[in-house]
């Protein structure tokens, strides 16, 4: 028996990195996944992967700075497998500057990282009330709880609003049955990190940092969003899961 065997899993930015992992596992787990992404050749080619492997899942074109781009995944969602019972806000970006960064820089971030989950949630709390609950589980990062571990400050302001955001999420909703609660990743092996890590002077100072030695893979997350997700959580909403290998314990 899967750990969420049966239900309904949304799930942005899924056509790579951590979100594609966590397509796959919460496939392999039970789940029927709806997931989206603005990169739809990855997209569709994982929705092909997870098909040849025995799971019903459904890729669509997703830009979560979009509305009606929302809308019409929940109700997707909604018709092909009659319900939505999670909501995994994983899209982001960084942009790598500081002093230098634009306006036009700041506002994409915030748009992309805040925005994008605020639209999510609204738009899912509708289908989870039919429902009769839900969880949702924010990606947000350690760099949404310290000044450090990201060289973009519109990332850091970014992902501090998810992780504040996510805790009046779960108040508001709480009677309801529905749970929110977010994730605060360390350093990941994904594309996103792969500019900082492939510069080996800049590699070798980061990992020189992380207690654990090392980044970690994206299914070492994707276990911990799964746990949220999942009816195992059911006394868990408003709490920060942080998965960084000691990052911020120092
Ligand atoms: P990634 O770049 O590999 O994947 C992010 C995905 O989000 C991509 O598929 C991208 O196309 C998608 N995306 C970007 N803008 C979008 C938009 N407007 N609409 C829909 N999708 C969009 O990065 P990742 O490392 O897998 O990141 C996943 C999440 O984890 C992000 O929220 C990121 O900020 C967070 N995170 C990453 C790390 C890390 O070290 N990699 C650490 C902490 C937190």
């Amino acid at each position: 028996m899967g750990r969420v065997d049966g239900k309904v899993v949304l799930i942005s930015g899924g056509a790579r990195g951590m979100g594609a992992e966590e397509v796959g596992l919460f496939g392999r787990e039970g789940a029927n996944v709806v997931f989206g992404d603005i990169l739809d050749d990855l997209g569709r080619q994982v929705e092909e992967e997870q098909r040849a492997a025995g799971h019903d899942c459904t890729y669509t074109h997703l830009d979560v700075t979009s509305e009606s781009d929302w809308q019409a995944i929940v109700a997707l969602a909604e018709a092909r497998y009659g319900r939505l019972d999670a909501l995994v806000n994983n899209a982001g970006i960084s942009i790598s500057v500081v002093g230098d960064t634009s306006e036009a820089d700041w506002d994409r971030v915030m748009d992309v990282n805040s925005k994008g989950v605020f639209l999510g949630t609204k738009t899912a709390i509708p289908a989870m009330r039919r429902a009769g609950g839900g969880s949702i589980v924010n990606i947000s990062s350690i760099a949404g709880m310290t000044g450090a571990w990201s060289r973009s400050h519109p990332y850091n302001a970014s992902k501090g609003a998810v992780r504040l955001f996510t805790k009046a999420t779960a108040i508001q909703y709480a009677a309801e049955g529905i749970r929110a609660n977010s994730v605060h990743p360390g350093p990941i092996i994904t594309p996103m990190s792969s500019a900082t890590y492939d510069d080996p002077e800049v590699a070798a100072q980061r990992l020189a940092l992380i207690p654990l030695g090392r980044r970690a893979h994206p299914i070492e997350v994707a276990y911990g969003v799964l746990y949220l997700a999942s009816d195992e959580a059911s006394f868990v909403t408003g709490a920060e899961l942080v998965i960084d290998g000691g990052c911020i314990a120092q």
